[in-house]
């Protein structure tokens, strides 16, 4: 597998920016699941299924037809011909997307897409179980934090009209419904270098991973090259 870095950690911890700094100063792709989540919910809200009840939200689940892009620059999410990219950051969405998120049928069949979308690598993977379901072989598994004030101040910023104060009450709940939900919750994966950016500027915190991502790079290549000495 060529480099796949697994990008974790809650809302408001960087992980977009970051991700897709650190796509575009290695050359590589950039997937965003949250978005992927966030496409489901916005179709099962349009196709107006009760997102507070599970069977119902598993009974479609295998409907949408989810296409991402891999581009930084241009990171495109659609349900069969609808661009869903702004639609889906609305609050209507972020308020039910933990509850869709937390069906196993959603994950499982969101699961199987990302991993074909990652195929033989060289990618980066943001998420909230990239390094322990998705990708656990991943070379270089990332786990973003930054205090609950940074992350709601963040938020907020893109929310435009929304306070700090209630857009951090929403993470909270959001990070409670996605580290308590029984498949696969938000946890860093033991092997995973945190990475905390409550007081770091974005180029410092991309250019700390892009370090850490050459480092590892460097040494697979290292190890495929003594391992093919070894060979007869
Ligand atoms: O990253 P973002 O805030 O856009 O993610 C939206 C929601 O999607 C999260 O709150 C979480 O419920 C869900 N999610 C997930 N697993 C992922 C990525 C996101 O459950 N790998």
């Amino acid at each position: 597998m060529t480099l796949v870095i697994a990008m974790d950690g809650p809302s408001g911890s960087g992980k977009s920016s970051v991700s897709k700094g650190v796509a575009r100063a290695l050359g590589l792709r950039y997937l965003d699941t949250g978005a992927m989540y966030r496409a489901v919910t916005w179709w099962m809200l349009r196709e107006g299924v009760k997102v507070e009840d599970p069977a119902a939200v598993a009974a479609r689940a295998g409907e949408p037809d989810l296409r991402c892009g891999t581009d930084p620059d241009d990171p495109a999410i659609s349900v069969g011909d609808t661009d869903v990219s702004r639609p889906i950051r609305t609050p209507e969405v972020t308020g039910a997307v933990s509850a869709v998120a937390a069906v196993p049928e959603v994950r499982e069949r969101l699961v199987a897409l990302q991993r074909e979308i990652i195929g033989i690598g060289g990618i980066v993977v943001e998420g909230r179980d990239i390094g322990t379901v998705v990708a656990p072989d991943a070379p270089v598994k990332i786990y973003l934090t930054a205090s609950p004030e940074v992350r709601a101040r963040r938020r907020s910023k893109e929310l435009s009209g929304a306070t700090v104060s209630a857009t951090q009450a929403d993470m909270a709940r959001r990070d409670r419904l996605d580290s308590t939900r029984k498949a696969d919750p938000l946890t860093r994966a033991a092997d995973a270098v945190e990475v905390d950016t409550t007081s770091l500027a974005l180029p410092e915190v991309i250019s700390e991973i892009v370090q850490i991502a050459k480092g590892a790079d460097a040494g697979a290549s290292v190890r495929e090259a003594l391992s093919s000495e070894e060979r007869p």
